[in-house]
């Protein structure tokens, strides 16, 4: 066998072998330096001008969205309200400003707490429902794979539900009515659409940042194939107000079309990229630096070069529609890049 031979025999096996290994969503950088932090682009003004106004003695502001709807934001968590003639349903209790929520609620009304819901497993949404824990007869709804989960894990941070449910569940209280629907677009136990029709109020936490683009790695997704279909299945939705759960503003349907066209953007060019370059070419490429000893390295090589393709093409197509998009796009790319590559089809 010649050399060459064998260098191309090496080639198509890294390609083989690598088509069934998986890579987690890294970041590109382990970490930022001041000067890396600098060179973001500020936060679009059109976004920065819809920051709520917080009072620093309270750490959070209200703001009332109708139908006995309030939503609660320190401009980094969000939660809401929904007051009723017979008491009053909360949704999630953020661990940064969870501890207040009774004390905003009472400013509001003097309909004692009754329920609290709890979106989905994650520390930061429900990590202050400790402060609810002294409420008599309080009702802690949630999904049951997120109580089991909770179980589990025995965290006094997080209260445990004592009301569980499979996959739907309509709660009635007061005349006014809350619909909750299971979806898997983010946590892997689990993620619910909470909706009150009268106020025409959606709330799901974790898909849509309303200005910015989403979180890292696609809002942390545990399934990106789910996150593809959740933008479709909010608009299906007849709602005027749309609660993410996270940053400087609620939103609307157009927050949820336009994360949708960033998120469709991102994948259709990530799997066009992919599926039209050389591998072949690129590991033998590298292969001629560091030999191919190294199949990992050879590999990565291969992803490398999608992830520096896609996020040039892209960033100028958003840079100036979504706030962020330069701090996100490469672990966005990223995990479009292992879906296409491992679980789509060519
Ligand atoms: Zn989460």
């Amino acid at each position: 066998m010649t050399p060459g031979c064998d260098h191309n025999l090496r080639t198509t096996r890294i390609i083989s072998i690598l088509l069934f290994t998986a890579v987690s969503c890294i970041p590109l950088l382990a970490q930022s330096s001041p000067e890396d932090v600098k060179s973001y682009v500020p936060v679009l003004r059109s976004v920065k001008s819809k920051f709520w106004k917080i009072d620093p003695t309270l750490g959070y502001a209200v703001k009332n969205v109708g139908g006995g709807v309030y939503v609660i934001s320190d401009n980094g968590w969000q939660s809401a309200f929904l007051v009723t003639n017979d008491g009053v349903i909360v949704f999630d209790a953020p661990a940064s400003f969870g501890k207040n929520i009774p004390s905003a609620i009472a400013k509001i009304t003097d309909q004692p707490i009754k329920i609290l819901v709890y979106s989905h497993i994650h520390k930061d949404h429900i990590g202050g429902s400790a402060a609810f824990k002294s409420i008599k007869g309080l009702q802690i709804i949630a999904l049951e794979s997120v109580a089991d989960f909770l179980k589990e894990m025995n965290d006094p941070n997080r209260l445990l539900p004592n009301v569980t449910f499979k996959s739907e569940k309509t709660i009635t209280l007061g005349g006014k009515t809350v619909e909750l629907t299971r979806h898997f677009y983010h946590s892997h136990e689990g993620d619910l659409f909470i909706y009150v029709p009268q106020a025409k109020f959606l709330m799901a936490v974790d898909c849509v940042t309303p200005g910015y683009a989403p979180f890292q790695c696609f809002d942390i997704t545990t399934n990106f194939h789910e996150y593809l279909k959740v933008f479709d299945e909010l608009s299906a939705y007849d709602f005027d107000t749309f609660v993410g759960g996270h940053l400087t503003d609620i939103g609307g349907k157009k927050d949820v079309e336009i994360t949708k066209e960033f998120t469709y953007d991102v994948y259709n060019t990530v799997k066009r990229i992919h599926n039209n370059l050389d591998q072949a070419a690129v590991v033998a490429d590298a292969a001629k630096t560091v030999g191919t000893d190294n199949e990992f390295a050879l590999f990565k090589a291969v992803l490398d070069k999608v992830t520096n393709e896609s996020v040039r093409e892209l960033q100028p197509r958003w840079i100036d529609r979504l706030a962020g998009v330069d701090v996100w796009l490469p672990s966005h790319v990223r995990t479009a890049l292992v879906y296409v590559r491992w679980d789509d089809k060519e």
